[in-house]
């Protein structure tokens, strides 16, 4: 594979392909490198990737508390046991040189966030002060002495990063930069301080010393810079020394889902490609891509010449080894969801991952081989059972597990349904698969109950039952024109014209996204149309986003979307706006006749008309069995909903638990 083989970047020579870019982590304490840190990337150098890139590595006094700094000497030992983890794996290392401008926020750092201008940010809801002059020299000046500091830890390579809408890319874009003086004004001054800080840093770690740049390839703001001027920009730094290029996708402020689920893999591979058009140095492309084979297409079409996999990394610290030794059907793929990542960084959390839930835990070393092998008995093939059951299985224990549906994966199934969350059924085939190659005994259509437990004779029994959804005792809720959303996502349940739902919370909105998609145009209809100028592109945007259904949400709280984690609400709440579905808050569902549903709105009542009623008011835990067996076997273990109802990144995390203490 291509992907797999050498590389140059300047003087560096890489093993592969494989970038994994740097990701806030929040793993370090006031800035110094933790264990927990350094035992993270020492498995992903371990795994075989070719280059690691960490940080934001904060250059002055503006990084937040739980990254990593390198503002003073004080952190240079931490970095240098950081480095050297990843050279005795055998990896490269490089430091990615942080300033956030605008996209830094006073209340974590004590004083005003700083950029080109003073201009609010969406993002952060901050106000900026302006720089001076001095200040602005000032920063270059730290860009510098940073990336001497990296050089003197043993990094291979530096990094600054010049995207997302941090501080270059704020000098860089008329948006947010609105200075009279030569840094401000028109492209050529713009350009002017992303071009300062890369010959500082020349000049600062000579000629040798490898220097990449981190773009976005299009910042994706009304306004903002695209493609064509990112690619004069980096013209420009490749003359001034730069080695490569890492090329990812808009601004956080951008309208324009990056790294959710609903971006489709590699969609911003194309950025990289127009950079490359322009440069002669190594280019890497980015984002949502989680996949050796879509990696190696992306080098293959010369889209570019590195691939940059950091969730992937955080999903599989094992990946390039897998691709290298031809298991590429036991990668664990990162699937998109931020639930154990991205949300833990935009809350300021550690970083963890959903379908892996090692990830920050590398400290504690592998799983321990089990002491006693034990016949256990996992009751519940959903996410949480069957991480159980893996665990389990790959410590030594003899498995075998009993799901009561015709098929595993549990609600994972369901999340998989509306459009857009597809790959959550990529983790329930990875489990599937591991489950077969572990040598556990799944059988499928068998409900467990006292009595053939106890014929089992298990030693352990993991209880991961799951949960069912909620009746509201609402007048006239046992009518016929009523269903459960769950059911509905299922397939088992079908919807009339007019749709409302009760519930507004997760599994509200992706039924009522999945219901709004039922008659608009696919893909391939839109490109076909398109190609063929069939229709104007007004029509298209009306015919990709209005269906054959009239749907409405109903929420009690003052917003619908609540418990879906931040990364991806937003995204929600723009498709169910896009897709005309209605949403009604502080309202409360009072009766269902045939007609509808009459809701209580601030005290008033109404009629809402609908064919269909639909149910997504939560669930219970299906728990009863579980209570009635704990007295009467010496180990039983409760996982997932069955505890209580969760998001799928505890129950996988609880399944795992209970599998390493078997
Ligand atoms: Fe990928 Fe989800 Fe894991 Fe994040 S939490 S790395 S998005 S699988």
């Amino acid at each position: 594979m291509k992907l797999l083989s050498p590389v140059r970047i300047g003087q560096m020579e890489l093993k592969n392909r494989v970038v994994m870019p740097a990701m806030h982590l929040g793993y370090c304490k006031d800035g110094f490198v933790t264990n927990k840190l350094v035992e993270f990337y020492r498995a992903r150098a371990r795994g075989g990737v070719g280059l690691i890139i960490v940080g934001g590595c904060a250059i002055d006094d503006q990084g937040y508390g739980n990254m990593i700094k390198i503002d003073d000497d004080k952190y240079m030992p931490g970095l240098s046991d950081l480095v050297n983890a990843v050279h005795e794996e055998g990896g490269k290392i490089a430091a990615q040189l942080f300033q956030p401008g605008r996209y830094s926020y006073s209340f974590l750092m004590g004083i005003q966030p700083v950029a080109p201008s003073p201009i609010p940010s969406k993002l952060t809801r901050q106000m900026p002060r302006e720089l001076t002059t001095d200040e602005i020299k000032d920063i270059v000046n730290s860009f510098g002495q940073a990336a001497v500091r990296a050089k003197k830890a043993g990094f291979d390579a530096v990094e600054v990063i010049g995207s997302a809408g941090y501080l270059v890319s704020q000098f860089l874009s008329p948006v947010t930069n609105q200075r009279q003086d030569e840094y401000g004004g028109d492209f050529e001054n713009r350009m002017r301080f992303g071009l300062e800080v890369a010959q500082n840093i020349r000049e600062a770690v000579g000629l040798d010393y490898p220097v990449m740049f981190r773009v976005g390839g299009n910042d994706f703001m009304p306004g903002g810079n695209t493609n064509r001027e990112i690619a004069v920009f980096c013209k420009r730094l490749e003359e001034a020394g730069v080695d490569a290029f890492n090329v990812t996708g808009g601004w956080h402020e951008t309208a324009v889902p990056q790294i959710t689920m609903a971006a489709p893999r590699g969609a911003f591979a194309y950025l990289a490609r127009g950079i490359k058009e322009a440069v002669n140095v190594p280019v890497v492309a980015c984002n949502r891509i989680n996949d050796p084979i879509l990696a190696e297409e992306i080098l293959a079409d010369d889209m570019a010449d590195l691939v940059g996999m950091a969730r992937a990394m955080i999903a599989d610290p094992d990946l390039v080894n897998k691709a290298s030794e031809g298991r590429f059907g036991q990668i664990r793929k990162c699937i998109g969801c931020n639930q154990g990542c991205l949300d833990a960084v935009f809350t300021m959390k550690p970083v963890g991952c959903l379908v892996n839930a090692r990830a920050g835990r590398e400290e504690e070393g592998d799983f321990r081989p089990a002491g006693r092998v034990k016949k256990v008995l996992v009751v519940g093939g959903g996410p949480g059972g069957m991480e159980a059951a893996r665990v389990a299985a790959e410590r030594g224990h003899r498995v075998t597990l009993w799901e009561k549906g015709n098929r595993l994966g549990g609600q994972l199934n369901i999340a998989a349904v509306p459009p857009g969350r597809s790959e959550f059924a990529t983790f329930v085939e990875y489990l599937s698969s591991e489950l077969y190659r572990l040598g556990v005994t799944v059988e499928l259509d068998k409900e467990a109950n006292e009595e053939n437990i106890r014929s089992f004779d298990p030693d352990a029994v993991v209880m991961a039952t799951g949960a069912t959804p909620v009746t509201p005792p609402i007048d006239g809720v046992d009518s016929p024109n009523v269903a459960q959303a769950w059911d509905v996502l299922a397939g088992k349940s079908a919807t009339g014209r007019r749709v409302v739902i009760i519930g507004g919370g997760a599994v509200g909105c992706e039924t009522a996204l999945m219901l709004a998609g039922k008659g608009v145009i696919n893909a391939e209809t839109l490109h076909f149309l398109a190609l063929n100028n069939a229709e104007n592109w007004e029509t298209l945007k009306v015919l990709a986003t209005r269906g054959i259904k009239d749907i409405t949400v109903i929420e009690m709280q003052k917003a619908v979307g609540a418990d879906i984690g931040i990364s991806s609400r937003w995204v929600i709440l723009q498709e169910i706006q896009r897709f005309g579905v209605k949403t009604i808050t502080g309202a409360t569902a009072k009766k269902i006749i045939d007609k509808g549903v009459i809701i209580d709105v601030a005290g008033k009542e109404e009629l809402i008309e609908a064919d269909t009623i639909l149910l997504a008011v939560g669930s219970q835990s299906v728990s009863e069995l579980s209570e009635r067996i704990k007295e009467s076997f010496p180990e039983v273990y409760m996982v997932g909903d069955a505890v209580a109802p969760r998001k799928a990144l505890d129950a996988v995390h609880q399944g795992c638990l209970a599998g390493e203490v078997l």
